[in-house]
């Protein structure tokens, strides 16, 4: 156990090189990392490791006006002059694959087991497949052009892999972007800028603007953005949905959660709780996707909820550079607290709490928080409303399938969905009765470039991935480079 001796000197070289201070990617260049900055901690040790500017209406125009220029040139290339350069891109993130594992742990708190063998992986699988359809695009899509200037905005529980699902369909339907990464978490997409620089993207392709939500909004309003993608909380998605009505720009929004976990009598007990691991406690149940609401059928229950707390006993949180760690850090102080006042009210509203024996000896220099998990949950609570966005399970239990679709279904969300039974009859009835843009049947968290995701309600609309995600980058028209005969 314990991390491998230096494991974090690959990050601090490059720091050092940046001298811990970052500046936009604007125009394939760097600007100056001067004016007003933010800081950026590593959430498991509170050691500030690197000081950000924050882009005001003059570097988002200079951004905007950069993805415009880039975007007269790079939307006539052909589908194999830009499949070239998704290649190229997605070759650089390989070969920087330990670099970018260990800067997004260190950056977001999560484990580098999971940003080693899924989160990177994932990005570089993303910038292969959506290769594919940039060659394919107008084969595809025939009669349809990419839609411009694209703004994006990405949340910070998956930093660079959601980049790499706002960028590489995008670029692959032939627009440009200007994209702004969440200010907990900017460093991977800088380090993106530099790949992107080191693949030979042209300048202006991408543009990458640092800061909060007044950043945000900067993108989002500006008239040079033809598509505005965002993923994040629905709060924010609202205010996005109400700021660009009848400015004509193309919207998606992949918004919250609260998905529900159905556990039958049938189901094979010992998979299941090891499905929960992965649904609630991967990447500290800060996903938006997250299992957070467990529905097991009453003959099992408590059975079930027996074998879970002995396995919750033994998950491993703490350093997340550590290989044998399962849960890493909160991405920040803020997150705790808000987790932390959930769980309060979840207590004075009367449910059952557990967690593990040791959760009072958690470190409390960095921000962990232990697994959770409540049962006898109310239905209306609070508890099983709201989304915690935290390590924290609900659980509440149902008699027949038919309630368990009814509980599934109580939700203003409707991301993904988790079933477990051996009988596949049940697992497929459930599957077709259940408002959810994802169903997995025993298993979860399964994500692949070719699969679209996005939810229903009022976890968002609009699809990422796969032919259906190629869709958010494209508008009806005609091809200007398309020869005339053809069109006749
Ligand atoms: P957030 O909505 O506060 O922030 C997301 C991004 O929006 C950040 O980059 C932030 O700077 C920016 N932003 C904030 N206010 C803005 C404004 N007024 N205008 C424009 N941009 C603004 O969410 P968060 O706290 O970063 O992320 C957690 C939330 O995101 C959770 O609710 C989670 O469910 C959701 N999420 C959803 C998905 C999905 O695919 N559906 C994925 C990840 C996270």
């Amino acid at each position: 156990y314990g991390p491998a001796p230096e494991e974090d000197a690959i990050v601090r070289d490059w720091l050092k090189r940046h001298k811990g201070r970052f500046g936009h990617f604007i125009g394939g260049k760097f600007t100056a990392a001067g004016g007003e900055t933010f800081g950026v901690p590593n959430p498991a040790t509170g050691e500030t490791l690197a000081e950000v500017a924050i882009a005001g209406k003059k570097e988002v125009d200079a951004a905007v006006k950069a993805a415009t220029g880039a975007f007269a040139s790079w939307s006539k290339l052909s589908g194999n002059q830009r499949a070239r350069h998704l290649y190229a891109i997605a070759r650089q993130v390989q070969k920087h694959a330990r670099f970018l594992a260990v800067l997004e742990t260190m950056d977001n708190g999560k484990p580098i087991r999971e940003t080693r063998d899924i989160d990177i992986p994932l990005v570089a699988r993303h910038f292969y497949h959506h290769a594919g359809w940039a060659e394919l695009r107008d084969e595809a899509f025939p009669g349809h052009v990419p839609a411009g200037v694209c703004g994006q905005i990405i949340p910070w529980n998956f930093p660079l892999l959601m980049l790499a699902w706002k960028i590489a369909p995008a670029l692959a339907a032939g627009c440009t972007v200007v994209l702004k990464p969440a200010e907990h978490t900017p460093l991977t997409a800088l380090a993106f800028a530099e790949i992107c620089k080191e693949a030979g993207l042209p300048a202006g392709v991408v543009n990458i603007v640092n800061g909060g939500g007044e950043t945000g909004a900067l993108i989002a309003g500006h008239e040079g953005i033809a598509k505005l993608a965002f993923t994040g909380s629905t709060e924010v998605g609202r205010i996005l949905r109400k700021q660009t009505a009848g400015s004509g720009k193309k919207l998606s929004l992949e918004l919250g959660g609260k998905s529900p976990f159905i556990v039958y009598a049938d189901a094979d007990l010992d998979a299941a709780v090891e499905g929960v691991v992965d649904a609630i406690w991967f990447n500290q149940g800060e996903v938006c996707c997250a299992g957070s609401r467990a529905i097991v059928q009453e003959g099992v229950a408590e059975r079930f909820y027996a074998k879970l707390r002995a396995r919750m006993e033994k998950l491993r949180v703490g350093d997340p550079l550590d290989k044998s760690t399962d849960v890493g850090a909160v991405v920040a102080k803020v997150q705790m607290e808000q987790i932390a006042a959930r769980v309060k009210d979840g207590v004075a509203e009367g449910a059952a709490m557990f967690q593990p024996s040791w959760a009072s000896k958690l470190s409390t220099k960095g921000c962990f928080y232990p697994p959770t998990l409540f049962t006898d949950v109310m239905p209306a609570s609070k508890l099983a409303q709201e989304e915690i966005f935290g390590p924290v399970l609900v659980s509440m239990t149902f008699r027949t399938p038919g309630e368990a679709i009814q509980l599934a279904n109580n939700s203003r969300y409707g991301l993904a969905a988790s079933i477990w039974s051996q009988n596949l009859d049940t697992a497929f009835d459930a599957a077709r009765r259940l408002k959810a843009g994802v169903v997995w049947i025993n298993s979860t968290n399964l994500f692949d470039a070719a699969i679209p995701f996005g939810g229903y309600k009022e976890s968002g609309f609009g699809r990422e991935g796969g032919k259906e995600g190629m869709h958010e980058y494209l508008v009806p028209g005609w091809l200007k480079t398309a020869k005339p005969a053809a069109i006749a």
